[in-house]
């Protein structure tokens, strides 16, 4: 299969809204750039729709699908008995990175939330992502646009390389501004817990609804046998072919540690990257977490390029989006964590 380039940044930005969807209305697949990373986009309401972007992307059949949508009409269409809470949070941080777990409709397909009662719903900041949801009418599931597994996709460079020829367009516009994926919410009885954290924190939820959870599967592996509330946190997830460990520690350990090594590529901060001897990656500064989001998935797709024995990477503390950062870098390392 030919995969259509839509460019919507040196091309027409119209004609590629338009053409993408179109295509997702005759029931295509096509990859759309958002503020957290690229998204493989299906009509929500098209179990066989639904059913190529899990083929593509080789996708675990029971890890469901956010629903994106571009207005509080369309969240109606697809989620009930929604609470006071969410309207409260969709006011405050949408359109934005910020998921919520509902009660599903009816009319979303059944494989969107793999068989859930419950949908995952969210309303993007990136125009374009919203304007071909408006220009289709549809709702739009949309997972990672990468290969199950792999870093999630950044740039339409990211995206072309693991997807070319398996789906219908992709959508070329600017890359993500934000850099991991969306915080995923789950309010449920008045209770919320964070399912994913990204980069709307627990703090500044905390601040609408009080205390929130976050779910142990955030920072812990979950168990083989262990019910998971998130299907995806249980995946392996964003990790380099190489084998690779996140480091905790000071700047001093991290440099006296990734130095004894022989053989290792190193990411790290900026602040430590002319003390280190070994090749490296630098991804932002130790206290600017959300540079360090930004920069996250680039670096662990361009990690296994030097061909290394071992990647260590230098992990920051998990407060603010600190906590989006380790949770991906931590799956990425497979849980394998140093403490210096
Ligand atoms: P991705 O599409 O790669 O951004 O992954 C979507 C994330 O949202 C995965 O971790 C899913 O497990 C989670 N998710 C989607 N729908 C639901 C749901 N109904 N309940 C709980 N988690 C969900
Ligand atoms: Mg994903």
């Amino acid at each position: 299969m030919e995969t259509i380039k839509l460019d919507i940044v040196s091309g027409d930005y119209q004609n590629g809204i338009k053409e993408a969807a179109h295509i997702l209305k005759k029931g295509g697949i096509v990859a759309i750039p958002t503020e957290t990373v690229y998204g493989l986009a299906a009509s929500a309401y098209s179990d066989d729709a639904i059913s190529r972007v899990f083929k593509a992307k080789g996708r675990p059949q029971d890890n469901p699908l956010i629903v994106h949508i571009c207005d509080m009409k369309m969240l109606e269409k697809v989620a009930t008995d929604i609470p006071d809470e969410a309207y409260a949070l969709a006011e405050k941080f949408w359109p934005g990175p910020l998921t919520m777990v509902l009660k599903k409709s009816d009319s979303v397909a059944q494989s969107v939330s793999a068989g859930l009662k419950t949908v995952a719903v969210r309303m993007p900041e990136e125009k374009a992502a919203r304007d071909i949801i408006e220009k289709s009418g549809l709702p739009l599931a949309a997972p990672s646009a990468n290969v199950s597994g792999s870093p999630s996709p950044t740039t339409a460079e990211h995206v072309i390389s693991d997807l070319d020829g398996k789906i219908d367009a992709v959508v070329i516009g600017n890359g993500c501004k934000i850099g991991v994926e969306s915080t995923v919410l789950s309010i449920f009885d008045g209770k919320a817990s964070i399912l994913r954290p990204g980069a709307v924190t627990a703090e500044e939820i905390e601040q609408l609804l009080g205390k929130v959870d976050v779910d142990k599967a955030v920072l812990e592996e979950p168990k083989s046998s262990e019910k998971v509330s998130s299907p995806g946190m249980k995946y392996k997830h964003y990790a380099p072919k190489t084998e690779t460990f996140l480091v905790e520690g000071s700047i001093q350990a991290f440099v006296n540690f990734v130095n004894k090594k022989d053989n290792a590529l190193a990411i790290c901060f900026e602040e430590e990257s002319h003390l280190i001897s070994s090749e490296k990656i630098v991804y932002g500064e130790m206290s600017d977490k959300k540079t360090l989001a930004h920069n996250l998935f680039s670096a662990l797709r361009e990690a296994d390029n030097f061909k290394k024995e071992s990647i260590y990477i230098h992990a920051p503390d998990k407060a603010g989006v600190g906590l989006a950062v380790y949770n991906r870098l931590i799956r990425a390392a497979a849980f394998r964590v140093i403490k210096l």
